[in-house]
């Protein structure tokens, strides 16, 4: 909606994975999250556990993502996926949907206009827990 793009990134345990959002260049994040998951579906990092390595080989990706942007070298990850498998050290890419092909943001006759709070688990760990 800010017409800004972003590298979204998710990790749990030892998955990760990471795309790539240039506004009217690709799918975005609505056209392939096209609904929000109910409040306690998705388990919290306290719940799941996130490896820290994990977060530095995506974060990593992410970074290189807009070393990419902000030079306009190379392949972004837009309208794709990349997803990581810690435990099998595999990469593979998922091609994303079209953009704008029935998504409530950027599609022709968008249903979402305006940003949305959505009540969602937090993670609950804090610095110096254990
Ligand atoms: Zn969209």
């Amino acid at each position: 909606m800010a017409d800004k793009p972003f590298s979204h990134a998710g990790i749990i345990r030892f998955k990760g994975q990471l795309m790539t959002v240039v506004p009217h260049q690709g799918p975005c994040y609505r056209c392939v999250f096209k609904e929000m998951p109910p409040k306690d579906a998705v388990p919290t990092c306290k719940q799941a556990g996130v490896i820290g390595a994990m977060g530095g080989i995506i974060g990593s990706l992410q970074a290189l993502e807009a070393v990419k942007y902000i030079t306009g070298v190379g392949d972004l990850l837009v309208g794709r996926l990349l997803t990581f498998d810690g435990l099998k050290g595999e990469f593979h890419t998922i091609k994303l949907p079209p953009r704008g092909e029935g998504c409530a943001v950027c599609s022709d006759h968008p249903t979402i206009t305006k940003l949305i709070d959505y009540e969602q688990a937090q993670c609950e760990w804090k610095p110096g827990q254990k």
